[in-house]
């Protein structure tokens, strides 16, 4: 079926770090958007020569929320990049979706998921966290173990949603994962890359489904320590963030 197409209209844009933004959009038509958490829409936009580039943003607020928010990270030269990072309050851009696989499901059988996302790549799982406290409330054995990976404690993105969110739900876990960070740390923070945390989480290949989502060598390597772990590909649900042509 062909992906609908329809104006986004800026309403606000907010620095987390100086390349890192979060952006609420709204449907110029002032139709709500259906989606299922874990998905993204893809923004159309002329380079410098004005050819249309296609560029893919995971959605970051629940299904039904006023808004759709969607984090940007900054890329050097970036065509994405500069247009968004620059766009003004009112200004408009042509987009289309919903699309993607990296959703949330039923999954009756599986007693956890593993939530893996670095940079912007957590994105999809802040659009999960209301149909997560609904799992928990139908499923009472069901866990979730979310790990946020990033270079420095302020690139942790929505990380205080995540901690607010654990406090709450005993059985979501929040950890993060700093590579470069060499201040004090909370609990549930930790120097490393996110493949540190595997050996802690005492994964199990037929009860765990583990969602990968952001940096495609995070994903490649993850993916393979998994399946040396005797993960099949169904149980790992990936989504790598790199830019079509
Ligand atoms: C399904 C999907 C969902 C995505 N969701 C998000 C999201 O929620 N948030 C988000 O910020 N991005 C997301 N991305 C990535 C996004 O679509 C763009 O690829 C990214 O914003 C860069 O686009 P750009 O036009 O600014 O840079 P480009 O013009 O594509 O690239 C400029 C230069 O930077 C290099 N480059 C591109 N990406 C990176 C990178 N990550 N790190 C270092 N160098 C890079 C390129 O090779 C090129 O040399 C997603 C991608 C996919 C496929």
């Amino acid at each position: 079926m062909a992906l609908e197409q329809f104006d986004l209209i800026l309403q606000s844009s907010t620095e987390i770090t100086p390349k890192l933004r979060h952006l609420e959009f709204l449907r110029a038509d002032g139709k709500p958007l259906n989606f299922i958490p874990g998905q993204f829409m893809t923004l159309l936009l002329k380079n410098s020569v004005g050819e249309l580039k296609r560029r893919s943003y995971s959605l970051a607020n629940a299904p039904g929320s006023p808004s759709l928010g969607m984090a940007i990270s900054y890329v050097d030269g970036g065509i994405a990049s500069e247009t968004l990072f620059n766009l003004k309050q009112g200004e408009s851009l042509k987009a289309m979706g919903p699309a993607g696989r990296l959703i949330f499901q039923e999954d009756p059988e599986i007693k956890r998921y593993i939530l893996i996302g670095t940079g912007t790549g957590i994105a999809p799982y802040r659009a999960m966290l209301s149909h997560i406290s609904e799992r928990f409330s139908t499923r009472p054995h069901f866990k979730i173990e979310l790990i946020l990976g990033a270079q420095y404690l302020p690139d942790l993105l929505y990380a205080a949603d995540f901690l607010a969110f654990s406090q709450k739900n005993p059985r979501f876990q929040f950890h993060a994962a700093l590579s470069r960070e060499t201040s004090a740390m909370q609990p549930h923070e930790q120097k490393g890359h996110i493949q540190t945390y595997f050996d802690a989480l005492s994964l199990h290949p037929t009860d765990d489904v583990v969602y990968l989502c952001g940096n495609p060598n995070m994903i490649d390597d993850s993916f393979k320590i998994l399946t040396e772990k005797g993960f099949e590909s169904a149980h790992v649900r990936r989504e790598k963030y790199i830019s079509s042509n």
